[in-house]
């Protein structure tokens, strides 16, 4: 076994005890690959082990990743900026980072024009942190209702990365805080959850957890 198809089991594995423990069916979470900064051959390795899921932070990068692998689906875990919404819709299978209606109106109007029809997920900024992307908790309603405007859209749920501690149970008020607003909006899935806070996320009601080291191991330092 490559040391990447090991560490994807034992992600599996973390996965499937959380699901246990939580009481909940093993496919009510989909386990979401992070390849960003790792290349290609590393997505072909965890592919060959049953993977075809992935994540990425850039347009780009994911552009150039998913030309190279036909048979892998992409979500866009980054933030987009409106310019690049055009090319995020030809490329990505689902954007968990819609933070703005702005946005939400942009990538309606390009996946309209390319008859597509794309997942989304509205991200939010549940720690209120200056440094990250994602709506305020007290703006879900709206960008919610704009979304749910845009017929080529398809609202899947909510998306979140709490702030960053060694302690994963840091992690719980923030999962829990998004689970409430899901519930609130009638949302029914939760993209929360990475390498180090999985379970965690799990047992507040993930749908999606994103992980990345766990599975390829440390990225590059320089962002792209
Ligand atoms: C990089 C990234 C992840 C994966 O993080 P790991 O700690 O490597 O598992 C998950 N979500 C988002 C939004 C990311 O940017």
């Amino acid at each position: 076994m490559s040391a990447i198809a090991e560490r994807l089991a034992s992600v599996e594995a973390r996965v499937a005890r959380a699901c246990e423990r939580a009481a909940r069916a093993r496919d009510e979470v989909t386990l979401l690959a992070v390849s960003k900064r790792h290349p290609v051959a590393a997505i072909r390795e965890a592919m060959a082990a049953g993977q075809r899921s992935f994540g990425e932070s850039y347009v780009k990068e994911l552009a150039a990743k998913a030309a190279a692998l036909p048979d892998a689906s992409f979500h866009l875990i980054g933030h987009l900026q409106r310019n690049k919404a055009r090319e995020a819709v030809a490329v990505a299978r689902c954007v968990e980072s819609v933070d703005s209606a702005r946005l939400a109106r942009e990538l309606g109007v390009h996946a309209d024009a390319a008859g597509a029809s794309l997942d989304v997920f509205v991200q939010v900024n549940v720690g209120g942190e200056a440094q990250k992307s994602g709506c305020a908790p007290s703006e879900v309603g709206a960008l919610v209702e704009a979304v749910r405007g845009e017929r080529a859209l398809r609202l899947r749920g909510l998306m979140t990365v709490p702030p960053w501690h060694e302690d994963p149970e840091r992690a719980r008020p923030f999962f829990r805080e998004l689970a409430k607003l899901a519930r609130a909006h009638a949302l029914k899935e939760l993209s929360m959850g990475m390498s180090a806070d999985l379970e965690v996320a799990i047992e507040e009601g993930a749908t999606l957890v994103r992980v990345g080291t766990a599975i390829f191991g440390p990225r590059e330092v320089a962002a792209r």
